[in-house]
């Protein structure tokens, strides 16, 4: 299907459509050219679904990246608990097992009318044709005030490099040192983060005996972000005299030459690391589509469709319209779940069919506690009529059905576990 051309397409989909009724893989002659960029977790599903489910439909996926080393169990890593191979993941099946194709290089410009996306690559810049483009290019930071050199004090909130600067970090540390890290204003990639990232780091220090050490959370927010009774027991309780928290301590200026963070709740001067997380935005490439208040691209919850049809955001870098209060998160499970929708959607246009109106999204998040115990959280959306703070309809989106917070008891060893095999599942389905 390589020399397709969209007026040719058409005409094939009008054939297709008698095709209508059938589920997704049965559709087998499905045509088109779908380009996706990033390969994290929402664009590794997209790619992989896609041809899972699409027949003939050529996927191309451009990421800068020979591997892509998840943020999912990669608070273990810092504190060694995890080896950086075990969140490593390849490629090489999405290209064997679904016969994806891969193009190393970044995503730098689209052309929508022309639909042809600007790639620069090792060897140089080259373009490639879409009758559908999907981003997937997670997260960016916000500009930090003041002095920030990541190098020095590091965010480890894109795994890799930067995971293992922060964990030489903490292996350093002695008695009496202080471990700072603040907590990004909301919204941010995955909500419960950095309170498990506060948790496994008492924990560690507390296991290695360093007398006196503490770890300071300055969070941005007005409370705990997520799950606030297992993290609130876990602050004041398990790791009770090693965390302290302060909540409404918006970052006004950092300098990282003397570790030193001023912040609308006070000042800390000369922390021994510190994990400065900053605020978040849309990946760069995603953004060119345009962004709300909070600097996330608004989507249509049914395609993921942006305001032009044809390009679709899914992840972290996407908006979408939710019951007040009822964000859905940014999470790679929810990614993978996104992934889904998006592909089927995208199918369904190639076909010349309408989106499924009847979709359902969900995310899960276990967060290590301690080096045995783990809680976790999940949560399930619908598509239909979305709520204002009042409980009046405001409009369509993803409502949240219902949500399984861990009470304290549940905080254990079995979540722990658990943890690990949720994990894995996730990784093959995005990956494998
Ligand atoms: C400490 C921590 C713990 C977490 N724990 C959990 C958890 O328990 N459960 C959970 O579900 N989620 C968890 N998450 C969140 C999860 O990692 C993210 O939500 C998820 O990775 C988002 O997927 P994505 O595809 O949007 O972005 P990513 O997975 O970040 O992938 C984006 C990809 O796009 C590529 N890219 C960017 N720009 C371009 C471009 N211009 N051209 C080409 N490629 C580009 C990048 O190289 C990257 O590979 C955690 C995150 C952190 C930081």
């Amino acid at each position: 299907m390589s020399n397709f051309n969209r007026r040719q397409f058409l005409q094939a989909a009008g054939a297709a459509t008698a095709c209508a009724a059938l589920p997704r893989a049965a559709s087998a002659n499905t045509y088109g050219r779908v380009v996706v960029v990033g390969g994290g977790f929402g664009g590794a599903t997209v790619a992989k679904y896609l041809r899972l489910w699409g027949g003939d439909v050529q996927v191309t996926l451009v990421e800068p990246n020979p591997t892509h080393i998840a943020c999912i169990l990669s608070n273990l890593v810092l504190t060694s608990a995890l080896s950086m191979s075990r969140i490593t993941l390849g490629y090489s099946a999405l290209q064997t097992n679904h016969g994806v194709s891969l193009m190393q290089g970044r995503a730098i410009a689209i052309d929508p009318p022309g639909k042809r996306l600007t790639v620069q690559t090792p060897t140089g810049q080259e373009s490639l044709d879409y009758d559908h483009l999907v981003l997937a290019p997670g997260i960016d930071f916000a500009p930090a005030p003041g002095l920030w050199d990541p190098n020095l004090t590091p965010h480890a909130w894109q795994a890799g490099e930067q995971t293992t600067r922060l964990k030489n970090q903490i292996a350093a540390m002695r008695n009496g040192d202080r471990f700072v890290m603040t907590v990004p204003k909301s919204p941010y990639r995955c909500p419960p983060g950095p309170y498990e990232r506060a948790c496994v780091v008492a924990d560690y220090l507390k296991a290695k005996r360093r007398t006196g050490a503490k770890v300071i959370v300055l969070d941005a927010n007005p409370s705990i972000q997520a799950e606030p009774e297992a993290f609130g027991r876990a602050f004041s309780d398990t790791h009770r005299g090693v965390i302290q928290y302060f909540p409404n301590a918006q970052v006004q200026s950092i300098d990282s030459a003397s570790r030193s963070i001023v912040t609308s709740a006070g000042t800390i001067n000369n922390a021994t690391v510190l994990n400065y997380i900053p605020n978040q935005k849309a990946g760069a490439i995603a953004a060119l589509l345009g962004v709300n208040s909070t600097g996330f691209v608004p989507v249509n919850p049914l395609t993921y469709a942006t305001a032009i049809s044809t390009i679709h955001v899914i992840g972290d870098s996407c908006a979408v319209p939710a019951s007040d209060g009822k964000a859905v998160p940014k999470s790679g499970h929810m990614a993978n779940s996104e992934a889904k929708v998006c592909a089927d959607a995208i199918l369904r246009a190639l076909n010349g069919e309408a989106a499924d109106q009847n979709i359902a999204t969900s995310s899960a998040c276990y967060s290590p506690i301690t080096a045995r115990t783990a809680s976790w959280l999940s949560a399930n959306f619908i598509y239909g009529d979305i709520y204002d703070a009042n409980g009046k309809v405001k409009g369509k989106g993803m409502h949240r059905l219902d949500i399984g917070e861990a009470p304290g008891q549940r905080v254990n060893n079995d979540s722990y576990q658990e943890m690990f095999t949720w994990a894995d599942s996730l990784f093959a389905d995005s990956f494998v």
